[in-house]
């Protein structure tokens, strides 16, 4: 059995001891979008002591990005003046950006970061189409950009997926190595992956795993507030105290089964006894269909169709979210909290 799952586990990882800054010491970095991920990977570029500008749009982001003291400039300037660009605008708005501001201004060996594998895993869909003479690399923080930063600053570092698509510098690797470095992520581990399969993960969790979490907790509200538990005391329990939270942080940083020597004894027993009574949930076949639709490319070109139409139906799905039950009561329930 272990001689199985040594063989399955065949993913680099790579640590800060695997790499040294070289190459991109003496080029330009393009921090391409100062949001989320854009401000946290600028910051951290610049305090690796690499040299970083900003391209953004005329904004309150571009204001801070002054304010951080970079140098702001149009997308296509900041292209121009760059070796490496991060892109780090919207996936949704990638493939138009690129088409217009970027790809007229690459030249020959520059270097092409994305923060997802998305709009290069489905292509053909997005018609994002890095032409053959750069690099094309992928640093995906498993972190929001806040984390990003706050890991770089305690030196705790993120976990990140990372990939090449292209190589046509003949670098690409090491650049990428380099650039993960210099990010923060080697602190924790940098797993090496594909653009596709950073993308079907990333979709995978959000289709399969998250939606089926959130049927185990809306089924286990029903269950207990039709028994006739207060309902206040049922969303405490279940999710709003936070403790799950920390109990799953546990299960990261401890190990899922070496976690439980933090709950008391009768939640070990209970757990352990009762677990066997839901072993068989009918998901395998709905992940594995989930699975599919994603790695088909269904869903990203349902996702394109959606966008073309200004993504009406998201909004409509959103509305229609909130008449959830759960929602009703968590209105009144955390107002009750003093959350609201
Ligand atoms: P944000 O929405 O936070 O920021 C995007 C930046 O792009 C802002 O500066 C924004 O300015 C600018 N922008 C928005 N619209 C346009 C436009 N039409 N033209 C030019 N610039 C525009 O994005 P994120 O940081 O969340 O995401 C960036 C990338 O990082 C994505 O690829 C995402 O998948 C990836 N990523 C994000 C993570 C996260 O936690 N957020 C985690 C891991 C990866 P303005 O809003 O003023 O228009």
């Amino acid at each position: 059995m272990e001689k199985k799952i040594v063989e399955k586990c065949t993913a680099n990882i790579y640590f800060d001891k695997d790499v040294e800054i070289k190459i991109i010491k003496n080029k330009t970095i393009g921090v391409i979008g100062y949001g989320n991920q854009g401000r946290a990977e600028a910051l951290n570029l610049r305090d690796s002591e690499l040299n970083v500008i900003i391209g953004n749009i005329e904004d309150d982001y571009k204001k801070l990005a002054e304010k951080d003291g970079f140098k702001v400039y149009s997308i296509a300037e900041a292209t121009k003046k760059s070796d490496i660009i991060m892109i780090l605008i919207p996936d949704e708005i990638q493939g138009e950006v690129f088409n217009q501001d970027i790809i007229p201004n690459l030249r020959k060996n520059m270097v092409i970061n994305f923060a997802t594998g998305y709009n290069i895993a489905f292509q053909d869909i997005t018609n994002l189409k890095p032409p053959d003479f750069v690099d094309v690399i992928m640093v995906a923080p498993r972190m929001i950009g806040v984390g990003v930063r706050e890991t770089y600053l305690n030196g705790e570092g993120f976990y990140s997926f990372i990939a090449v698509y292209q190589d046509a510098s003949g670098n690409a690797k090491q650049i990428l190595l380099e650039l993960a470095k210099a990010l923060g992520t080697t602190k924790k581990g940098a797993i090496e992956t594909t653009f596709y399969q950073e993308a079907v993960l990333d979709l995978f969790t959000e289709q399969a795993f998250g939606p089926a979490f959130g049927q185990v907790l809306s089924n286990s509200i029903k269950c207990l507030i039709e028994a006739g538990y207060p309902p206040e005391a049922v969303f405490v329990e279940l999710y709003m105290s936070g403790e799950l939270s920390f109990t799953i942080k546990e299960m990261a940083e401890t190990g899922i089964i070496k976690q439980m020597d933090f709950h008391s004894p009768t939640s070990q027993y209970g757990s352990l006894t009762r677990g066997a009574n839901f072993i068989d949930l009918p998901l395998m076949e709905k992940m594995q269909r989930g699975l599919k639709q994603i790695e088909s490319g269904k869903f990203a070109k349902e996702w394109a169709r959606v966008q073309k139409k200004g993504m009406k139906s998201l909004g409509t799905l959103k509305e229609s979210a909130k008449k959830y039950f759960i929602n009703s009561y968590e209105k009144i329930i955390r107002k009750k909290l003093k959350l609201d």
